[in-house]
């Protein structure tokens, strides 16, 4: 009988299982989620934009431990030793293909497909010494559930021309792009290079900065400064973190100089009458968006703060873990706990915390 779970199939809760199966047999975990292959979500979302190198750098992979990542493989395949130089120097961004390739590969090899029960859980209720997922009983839990839901503007949302930017799309003659992130910046590049006219609504100029979260968060230096702010401190940090931002540089400016001066792009305030409608406005953010996770904190009086579920610094839901027993989050929804919880890094987090706590816990 599994005596962990992990709830939710995708890139966090795949890293997450990398961890585990260090300590654990593919039958002593079940992992709970709608699809089979882990990147079946974010595949469709990077084909999308048009996503063909990772964002992340030396450490965006799904292996348990940072170092080397895909590095090696990257040498092999590219018969270039770079990936292993830039690896060193934490500048490696693997190619889309290569990233896939490392998720398949692991998968095969880490018993991934015993350990998954296709099943989306409905309900995680706390009962002595450990948890009920729909009535099935665990130790163990780790929440790696992934954003709620894409984010499109209300007065959007019934307007035809619209599609998400992680939806499949073509590009249309004229074309808006609401937002200013990365997936904008993307999407600008992408419909100017399909030939289109485009336009870019914003409501806020965005940062150039190489990560959507500055690299100080992800040292443990920098985290230990981020868990000793107040919760206020803390709210305001993570809402200037998801402010939007895209990385400096030529292969950005240029294109969109030289389009400026055709005529084909510039920036408005507010919608025109283009063909099509971009929204590159990211996802719906918050606990109360997603159902299991709105009803554990109503069920169990759960500490939040804003939009945030309050998590220790380990990932673990304070109320409900403690020597017997515990409630992990990974992914987007434990930012509360690591900023840049919503990237594989952050996933490598939650995972070796949640093992530590597991090996920690005598077995019953
Ligand atoms: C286009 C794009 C590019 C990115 N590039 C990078 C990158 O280069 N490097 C990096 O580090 N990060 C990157 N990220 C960020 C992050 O790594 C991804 O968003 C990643 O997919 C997050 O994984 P996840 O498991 O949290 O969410 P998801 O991949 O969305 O998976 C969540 C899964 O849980 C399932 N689920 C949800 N609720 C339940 C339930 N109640 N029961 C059962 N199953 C459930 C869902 O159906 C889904 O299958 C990128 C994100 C996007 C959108």
């Amino acid at each position: 009988m599994a005596r962990v779970a992990v709830v939710g199939s995708g890139l966090a809760g795949f890293t997450a299982y990398q961890t585990l199966r260090r300590a654990l047999a593919p039958g002593e975990i079940a992992v709970f989620g709608t699809d089979a292959d882990p990147a079946a979500v974010w595949r469709v979302r990077a084909a999308a934009i048009r996503q063909r190198q990772m964002r992340s750098e030396s450490d965006g992979h799904t292996s348990p431990t940072s170092f080397p990542g895909l590095a090696f493989s990257s040498v092999r395949g590219r018969r270039s030793v770079r990936p292993l130089l830039d690896s060193v120097l934490d500048r490696y961004h693997p190619t889309v293909d290569e990233f896939l390739a490392h998720v398949e590969r692991l998968r095969e090899r880490s018993g991934w497909d015993e350990s998954l029960v296709l099943r989306r859980v409905e309900r995680v209720a706390a009962v002595d010494d450990g948890f009920e997922l729909d009535g099935e009983r665990f130790q163990h839990v780790l929440l790696a559930l992934g954003h709620p839901g894409l984010n499109v503007p209300d007065e959007l949302r019934d307007d035809p021309r619209v599609v998400h930017s992680y939806e499949p799309h073509e590009y249309a003659p004229t074309v808006t792009v609401v937002g200013a992130g990365l997936a904008a910046a993307t999407e600008w590049l992408n419909a100017l290079a399909a030939g289109a006219e485009v336009v870019s609504v914003r409501r806020r100029e965005p940062a150039r900065r190489p990560l959507n979260v500055p690299r100080q968060y992800f040292t443990r230096r920098g985290l230990a400064g981020y868990h000793r702010l107040t919760p206020r401190e803390r709210i305001e940090r993570l809402r200037s973190l998801t402010a939007p931002s895209y990385p400096a540089g030529a292969q950005w400016d240029e294109p969109l100089e030289h389009a400026t001066q055709e005529g084909r792009f510039r920036v408005e305030p507010s919608l025109n009458g283009s063909a099509q409608v971009i929204c590159a406005t990211g996802f719906r953010r918050g606990f109360r968006h997603d159902p299991l996770l709105a009803r554990l904190v109503a069920e169990h009086d759960l500490e939040t703060a804003d939009d945030w579920l309050v998590l220790d610094p380990d990932s673990t839901v304070p109320r409900l873990s403690d020597a017997r027993r515990t409630l992990a989050v990974a992914g987007a929804p434990a930012q509360w706990a690591f900023p840049a919880a919503d990237t594989l890094a952050g996933a490598r987090y939650a995972g070796h915390r949640f093992l530590g706590r597991i090996q920690a816990c005598p077995t019953p």
